[in-house]
């Protein structure tokens, strides 16, 4: 059988600034999902949140880019909009930038990632379906470009790809060009690792322009093993709107690297931009599911929830709170301590984030208007 895993999330409002959603809203999501497995629009799925992003995960048979799924996700958003509206919180609907999505919800606001698998309990391959599903808040989608790099290209992260004869044949990684618009193609690259990991590196330098939209294994071609959702709200809405906090997927275990190999890169706490008003560069902080972003700078944060899937697309009874371990408590010290020296420089040169990207932001009038006061200085 054919599986569609789906990852769909989006900010519609947060109690008392970009901390976390509320109860109600969760549970007007929850219901919603309750409708849609007893419908059978889904097979099973499971609503969290990390920070102030509401995440629908869900399985079913019907595609990637399923239009009815979107539109289920879409309409879930909506709902917890209104109780977030009724309650006065803060940015209500902040994701939802269209009135009315024209099929899936790619473009729209909310962030996706998806992955059909073969799901065969008889595959030689695949009997057993493990994925990773994780999830950023106050950070930008290249925030998943040196996690993965690292696990995919970098044998000092990554001892399985010297040990796994399935992993040394090596992966496709497809990146895109989250600047590109104007049409409605996406503009991508598909390199070979290991032979191009170097080409790879020049363009995941920039993680505000490249991110990461998907892995490959080159053993199986036809065998997806990550999907990031890699657009640019800025680009859609032409403004900031808030940031656009990833979600990525991950699959493991088999002819794909095991989950520990995975999680690994991210005890480093590596700098992304985002943070308070999406405009700084800050630590990642590893954080157990269902946080709240409370510390100082909106520190950006991320989940990653571990799954296995039966046979029959069922996945939620049970799951793994990766992050939320005690193993992670010392890297949690760690990033914080790092933020915390950090933040000692202020506004001044890296700390802030890079102008194309301080170039949706008010700095960028004040900056025109102190051009119209410089003159030239004539040499004497
Ligand atoms: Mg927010
Ligand atoms: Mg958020």
């Amino acid at each position: 059988m054919k599986v569609t895993l789906s990852v769909i999330k989006a900010d519609v409002g947060s109690i008392g600034g970009h901390t976390r959603p509320s109860a109600r809203m969760l549970e007007s999501v929850r219901a919603r999902l309750a409708d849609a497995i007893h419908g059978r629009l889904v097979l099973d799925g499971l609503v969290t949140h990390t920070g102030d992003d509401i995440a629908i995960i869900t399985s079913h048979t019907r595609g990637v880019g399923a239009r009815e799924v979107h539109r289920f996700a879409w309409e879930s958003f909506l709902a917890a909009t209104d109780e977030a509206r009724a309650a006065g919180l803060y940015g209500a609907g902040q994701d939802l930038l269209v009135d009315a999505p024209s099929g899936n919800v790619r473009g729209a606001g909310p962030a996706v990632a998806e992955i059909e698998v073969e799901r065969d309990p008889a595959s030689r391959d695949r009997p057993a379906e493990a994925f990773l599903v994780f999830a950023g808040d106050k950070c930008s989608p290249g925030a998943y470009n040196y996690p993965l790099y690292a696990v995919f290209c970098d044998p000092m992260h990554n001892g399985g790809l010297l040990l796994s004869p399935k992993l040394r044949r090596g992966f496709t990684l497809t990146i895109v060009d989250m600047d590109h618009r104007g049409d409605a193609a996406d503009r991508v690259i598909a390199l070979d690792v290991p032979e191009r990991v170097w080409d790879a590196a020049c363009l995941l330098q920039n993680p505000d322009r490249f991110a990461i939209e998907a892995i490959h294994s080159r053993l199986k071609p036809d065998e997806q093993i990550a999907a990031v959702s890699a657009t640019r709200l800025h680009n859609i809405a032409g403004t900031y709107t808030g940031k656009d906090d990833p979600v990525a997927l991950v699959r493991t275990q088999g002819i794909f690297p095991a989950p520990e190999e995975v999680i690994e890169p991210y005890t480093l706490g590596h700098f992304v931009t985002g943070d308070c008003r999406g405009s700084h560069v800050m630590p990642l902080m590893p954080v157990p599911i269902g946080a709240a972003v409370a510390g100082p700078y909106c520190l950006p944060v991320v989940s990653c929830l571990a799954f296995s899937m039966a046979a029959d697309g069922r996945f939620s009874a049970e799951y793994v709170d990766v992050f939320g371990d005690r193993a992670w408590d010392a890297t949690r010290l760690k990033v914080q301590q790092k933020a915390d020296e950090w933040r000692r420089q202020g506004f001044v040169g890296p700390t802030m984030a890079s102008h194309a990207e301080l170039a949706y932001t008010g700095l960028v009038d004040a900056l025109a208007a102190l051009d119209r006061e410089f003159a030239l200085r004539p040499e004497r």
